[in-house]
């Protein structure tokens, strides 16, 4: 089968052609069928934040692999025991990349996210078929197109957020990045009551995006003093709840300081993992008793992440398509923020 694979590790941006991280469509052997394994026929994969950064090796794996956990597509073929959850051939389906075996320490603990032998994600989104294990696969509502369903996987880290965040109805909120993560957030947050509602980002494009889903405010920081910004819109108090999404190391270290007193800040995103970032614990704990945190994966959240799904705004998400063929532009596409998500069609469902 057809699979968009990394067969050079390097940046996508580097100048040097020599240098540059390139992808390419291999063909690649069908994946075995478990008892309890359902085989997808892929429509649709969207290129993840954290998929340029494979492309540049951040795991360490040896080239030639497989790109792509955000899929969606229709079931092809069920193992003998893939029955607890009544899926059949031919559902229209999206799902969890994760396993989760539900047996070990913390999966019993109520800390999926933790669990001890996950990890067994495989990198196929890409391809022309992928084999789960039953309990990663859920049935698409008839409302959700193949195209928007691709986006359960970012939806579910938005309402794991959503969790994170245990907010009350008309607090304050900032969210620092406006890539798909942070607007599905904003959506998210929007619902749950926000106020003073503020994305602080740097492309207009996706500043106007975040006005249209329901933003009161938005600090450009390239052109804006974020903290003066940021204390101007709350009358001097700062935000009850602050939620980085944007992974840049020049973001994080000012919300801090926009964080409300006795606010929370949640830092959302993946990080480079040296990085290590200065904080006042005078004015962080002593003054403000600000609570900080982060999250990992979305445990427990894909059923609500389905339900959750039609009610949102998905179509910006879902406007840029490529082939797999075009893989590689796809990903300088992605890489240059000009779409909030860029979707590798994988197979064609005439009408989806
Ligand atoms: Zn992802
Ligand atoms: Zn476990």
């Amino acid at each position: 089968m057809k699979s968009v694979s990394v067969v050079k590790i390097g940046s996508l941006k580097d100048p040097d052609e020599e240098k540059r991280g390139r992808i390419e469509v291999l063909d690649v052997p069908m994946q075995p069928l478990g008892d309890e394994d359902v085989r997808i026929k892929v429509a649709y994969c969207s290129i993840c934040g954290s998929d340029p950064h494979l492309v540049e090796g951040i795991f360490g794996w040896e080239p030639p692999f497989g790109l792509g956990h955000e899929l969606s597509g229709v079931i092809v073929e069920l193992g003998s025991k893939a029955t607890q959850k009544g899926l059949k051939v031919g559902d229209r389906v999206a799902g969890n990349f994760l396993r989760f075996c539900g047996t070990c320490y913390y999966c019993q603990n109520g800390q999926q996210q933790f669990c001890e032998s996950a990890g067994e994600a495989k990198n196929l989104g890409m391809s022309e078929y992928i084999v789960w294990h039953e309990s990663q696969v859920y049935k698409l509502p008839d409302n959700v197109s193949l195209k928007e369903g691709c986006l359960l996987e970012p939806v579910s880290i938005a309402v794991r957020c959503m969790d994170k965040v245990e907010m009350k109805l008309g607090q304050r909120v900032a969210i620092c990045g406006g890539g798909p993560i942070g607007l599905l957030v904003l959506q998210g947050i929007k619902m749950m009551g926000a106020t003073y509602l503020t994305l602080i980002e740097p492309v207009a494009a996706r500043r106007e995006l975040a006005l249209k889903y329901g933003a009161e405010n938005v600090i450009a920081p390239q052109s804006q003093s974020v903290v003066e910004e940021a204390m101007r819109i709350t009358g001097n108090r700062g935000y009850d709840v602050v939620i980085e999404c944007s992974g840049s190391i020049h973001a994080v270290e000012a919300l801090p300081e926009i964080t409300a007193r006795g606010g929370k800040l949640i830092y959302a995103a993946m990080y480079p993992n040296e990085y290590e970032m200065p904080l006042n614990l005078y004015n962080a704990f002593f003054s403000k008793e600000i609570t900080i945190t982060g999250m990992y994966v979305a445990p427990y959240a894909y059923p609500r992440a389905m339900q959750i799904m039609p009610r949102m705004k998905l179509e910006d998400f879902t406007a840029a398509v490529y082939s797999m063929d075009r893989a590689q532009e796809a990903f300088e596409a992605h890489i240059s923020a000009m779409h909030p998500k860029v979707l590798i069609k994988c197979n064609d469902f005439p009408g989806e």
